[in-house]
């Protein structure tokens, strides 16, 4: 039973965030909510969401505060979020971080612990440049990294691989700079609130996962 149940997963773009809380939520249960993947499958879907945010999400910018907040205001709402919840991706800002409070008082709950997920730049402009997902379920693959047996064909479920749009050398270049301005300034936030955990990023996951699970548990 883990006894640190409502995360934040904080880091830059290619840190491990999304993987490590892939798995986490698929041996626990607790709910993985990644803002970025909500905003990718809104504007595929076409929807109201998916217009406002998409200039941001294309260009490597940030969706205003105020939609993210609702957004996410809404989903923490929901029954599955109950038993503990990893928010991968929010909150990004130091306004994101005030809202966030806000909807945990307003829902009675409370957060936990925030991980944060160390790289240096090299690492992460390897990583993401070389990033592909699999458009059916998700998975992550690398092509340096960790290839997938089969060219462009996801080991799991056979869906078809592809490379985020906002992975190109240039855009990840400038959603790092985004991150440096925008959102590395929760790390002393979360840090003098002592709710901070440092894992190495640009360590395998299979030692980052259990080195995490001990410290939720
Ligand atoms: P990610 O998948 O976390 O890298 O997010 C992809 C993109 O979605 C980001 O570059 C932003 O444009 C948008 N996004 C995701 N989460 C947030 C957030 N918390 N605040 C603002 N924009 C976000």
């Amino acid at each position: 039973m883990l006894k640190k149940k409502n995360l934040v997963f904080l880091g830059p773009p290619g840190a491990g965030k999304g993987t490590i809380a892939r798995i986490l939520s698929d041996e626990t249960g607790l709910t993985h909510i990644s803002t970025g993947d909500i905003f990718r499958a809104e504007i595929k879907g076409g929807t109201e969401l998916g217009k406002k945010a998409q200039e941001y999400v294309s260009s490597g910018g940030l969706v205003p505060d105020e939609l993210v907040g609702d957004m996410v205001g809404s989903r923490l709402a929901k029954d599955d979020c109950a038993d503990g919840f990893i928010l991968d991706g929010f909150p990004r800002t130091l306004p994101q971080a005030e809202i966030f409070k806000n909807v945990l008082d307003k829902i009675g709950k409370k957060l936990d612990l925030v991980v944060y997920f160390k790289a240096s730049d090299d690492v992460l402009l390897k990583r993401l440049t070389a990033r592909i997902i699999c458009k059916q379920c998700g998975l992550n693959f690398n092509k340096l990294f960790s290839p997938p047996k089969k060219d462009g064909v996801c080991d799991e479920c056979g869906g078809e691989l592809y490379q985020r749009a906002d992975d190109s050398l240039e855009t990840a270049k400038d959603r790092l700079e985004v991150y440096y301005k925008e959102t590395s300034p929760l790390i002393d936030l979360y840090r003098g609130e002592g709710l901070l955990l440092e894992v190495d990023g640009e360590q395998d996951k299979m030692k980052t996962y259990p080195e995490l699970l001990e410290a939720l548990s």
